[in-house]
């Protein structure tokens, strides 16, 4: 594997948006603890951390759609997962390689592992096959469990229960301190990381997997010109994700994740584009690369944006109710158990 140059575009999106997340994770931060301490904070709860909660955003968008109503407790977490979802139809799973924040943490493991050793490994493919199947495994549990486990109503009940009121508080606790397994777990993640590129998101990310899957039907997607495609594989070579994209027209592979590092490498002017579909026209009108960027990054503000501006991105949760609800989170009225929360007492 070679490493080509990065679009800047993309690795501008890809700092703004971590520079955004790390300032959300403080706030949330100084927010929880203080409440933790039986304290009022000075500082507002971030609406954005709701974006860490991607199952609760999922149940929401079938609430959506059942009901025609926005999840009152975290509707901020429902407009940035609606955001990813719909940034990813657009431009092929575009997400992984233009917001996240894990994915160019990923991203930054692999290259410094392909200077160090040349390369990165890949397992063989009776292998790599199989493992990468295990985010589809993963997912498939969490859809089942929305989709199809869960009725309407237990859905209504989970999102609007004493345990989906502090399930964002629940979390940070969880990761503050993190426990000796947790530290252990991510460790090897980040290590390996740095030899098997993208070892989490290509093997077991679940969110990767959703992705994915609405990028096979992605509107905008990498294709290639055969006709005057000079077949030196540069766009193979530098591919992330292990494509054969010099043998494709276009690349329809769910774990295509629309970086372009493909498009950036090709040398030859016209021949490797992010083009719309065949059928409307598409083929002949390439994007260029910084338009897609634009467009995936645009699609994902528009969606955050909607729910801002029509008032759809804070709670009505006062800070008196989280201050004592946060503080009772580990009584049983909090617990959740087989995918159902207890009522609440009284
Ligand atoms: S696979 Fe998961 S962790 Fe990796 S970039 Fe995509 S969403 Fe982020
Ligand atoms: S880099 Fe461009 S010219 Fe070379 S094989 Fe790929 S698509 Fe063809
Ligand atoms: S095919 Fe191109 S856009 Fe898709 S993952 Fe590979 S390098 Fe990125």
């Amino acid at each position: 594997m070679k490493l080509s140059p990065v679009l800047p575009a993309r690795r501008w999106a890809q700092i703004i948006m971590t520079i955004v997340i790390v300032a959300i994770g403080i706030q949330f931060t100084l927010w929880v603890s203080a409440h933790l301490a039986g304290r009022m904070p000075s500082v507002s709860r971030p609406p954005g951390a709701e974006g860490f909660l991607p199952i609760d955003g999922m149940m929401a968008t079938r609430h959506l759609l059942y009901t025609g109503e926005i999840d009152p407790i975290h509707p901020a977490g429902l407009a940035i997962f609606l955001g990813i979802c719909l940034m990813s139809v657009v431009v092929a799973k575009s997400f992984c390689s233009h917001l996240c924040p894990v994915g160019w943490l990923s991203e930054i493991l692999g290259r410094l592992g392909v200077r160090m050793i040349g390369t990165t490994l890949t397992p063989p493919k009776w292998l790599d096959i199989p493992l990468r199947g295990i985010k589809f495994l993963l997912f498939g549990f969490f859809a089942w469990a929305v989709w199809f486990a869960m009725s309407p109503q237990a859905i209504e009940d989970f999102l609007l229960s004493p345990y989906a009121r502090v399930v964002d508080a629940k979390m940070w606790r969880f990761f503050a301190p993190p426990s000796g397994l947790t530290v252990a777990v991510i460790g090897i993640l980040v290590v390996g990381s740095i030899f098997v590129r993208d070892l989490w998101c290509r093997y077991l990310c679940p969110y990767g997997a959703l992705v994915g899957v609405l990028g096979r039907f992605a509107f905008f997607k990498v294709g290639r010109d055969a006709d005057i495609c000079t077949d030196c594989r540069a766009c193979t070579a530098v591919c992330p994700a292990r494509l054969p994209v010099h043998r494709l027209g276009r690349v329809s592979s769910i774990e295509c994740t629309g970086c372009q590092d493909c498009v950036v490498a090709c040398q030859v002017d016209g021949c490797l584009a992010m083009r719309g579909p065949e059928i409307v026209g598409g083929w002949k009108r390439r994007l260029r690369p910084a338009t897609v960027v634009a467009v995936a990054v645009g699609v994902w503000l528009v969606i955050v944006g909607g729910f801002r501006v029509t008032g759809h991105w804070h709670n009505n949760i006062s800070e008196q109710e989280y201050n004592y609800r946060i503080q009772e989170m580990e009584s049983p009225t909090y617990s959740h158990v087989g995918g159902m929360a207890p009522p609440e007492d009284g």
